[in-house]
């Protein structure tokens, strides 16, 4: 059995990943997993400078199960389509907001909050691309005003220390905390049931006490939420929640 440590998160191209040197291990191999995506296990002595070109190498491979993933995103009941949306629910944070377009001579596409949950995108709409970076960015807000608190306040109930929080537009992982207690969250947990976003918060907020999946770490996870071992199997699912339009790739 093989498990992926969290540690300095690295990254080919749009191709993030982690890399896990094993005692065991004979040779270099690629794993991935719906939760925490991309993982070089390499034998100890690797040299570790051939990982980037291994992983490029194997990008047909992996493009192929990330693929997979979205396949199944794609057949799920929330499921919109790839076109821009007129309804976001943002089932995370419990808001549901109406979107509406509006055609302005500018340079690029603004969103703005109005009353209500209803968020006004302005500019060149036509545009697809200029809107799906000003709705990225709105989330990006939203995620900073309502995820980055949460785990916050899950941190300071529990007595969990750690770094920074960065948020990330990630294909294939949902959180990550590195060796030096920065953790990253995904903008996409914005769609997941919010029990499993409180999963995966404390599932790596456990990481900043053990950087392993070891018996001691499930230990702790369980401590906080006795149901992990099923959010856990919802997760190998849950890309199906994130609709298709923020899904696209640029
Ligand atoms: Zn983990």
């Amino acid at each position: 059995m093989s498990i992926p440590i969290p540690g300095p998160e690295r990254a080919v191209g749009d191709l993030a990943y982690t890399v896990r040197v094993s005692r065991r291990a004979r040779y270099a191999r690629l794993r991935i997993s719906p939760h925490e995506g991309l993982t070089v296990v390499v034998p100890q002595g690797f040299d570790q400078r051939q990982v980037p070109g291994l992983v490029e190498s194997r990008r047909g491979w992996v493009e192929k199960v990330l693929g997979s993933f979205d396949q199944r995103r794609l057949t799920g009941v929330s499921d919109t389509g790839r076109e821009l949306p007129t309804r976001i629910e943002l089932s995370g944070i419990g808001e549901s907001w109406t979107v509406t377009y509006r055609s302005l001579e500018t340079k690029g596409v603004a969103a703005r909050e109005l009353a209500g949950e209803e968020l006004l995108l302005s500019g060149p709409v036509d545009d697809a691309g200029l809107c799906r970076l000003a709705l990225e960015s709105w989330l990006r807000r939203r995620a900073a005003m309502r995820l980055v608190p949460q785990l916050e306040r899950l941190a300071t109930t529990y007595g969990f220390t750690y770094g920074s929080v960065s948020l990330r537009k990630q294909r294939s992982r949902w959180g990550s905390c590195s060796t030096r207690g920065t953790l990253s969250l995904n903008l996409k947990l914005l769609f997941l049931p919010p029990l499993l976003v409180r999963y995966i918060m404390i599932h790596e907020l456990c990481h900043t006490r053990h950087m392993n999946h070891s018996r001691r770490f499930w230990a702790e996870v369980a401590k906080f939420d006795p149901d992990h071992a099923s959010h856990d199997r919802q997760m190998r699912h849950a890309w199906r929640f994130v609709p298709g339009w923020f899904a696209v790739r640029e």
